[in-house]
């Protein structure tokens, strides 16, 4: 689970937006990319979070 202290300080890596968690992703409301947390750890990467746009659009 990610503390609201490291949540509050993780922002979009791509638009530099906060990000918020919902379920098990960590979703930029600015450019829709989700971040997907994994054992835990945010994983902040614009590729990851591209990986999500990419599957929406599909
Ligand atoms: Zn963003």
């Amino acid at each position: 689970m990610i503390s609201k202290e490291l949540l509050e300080i993780l922002v979009c890596p791509a638009c530099k937006t906060k990000v918020v968690l919902e379920g098990e992703r960590l979703v930029c409301s600015n450019c829709m990319r989700k971040y997907p947390v994994r054992n835990g750890i945010p994983i902040m990467l614009i590729e990851e979070g591209d990986k999500a746009l990419q599957d929406e659009k599909s």
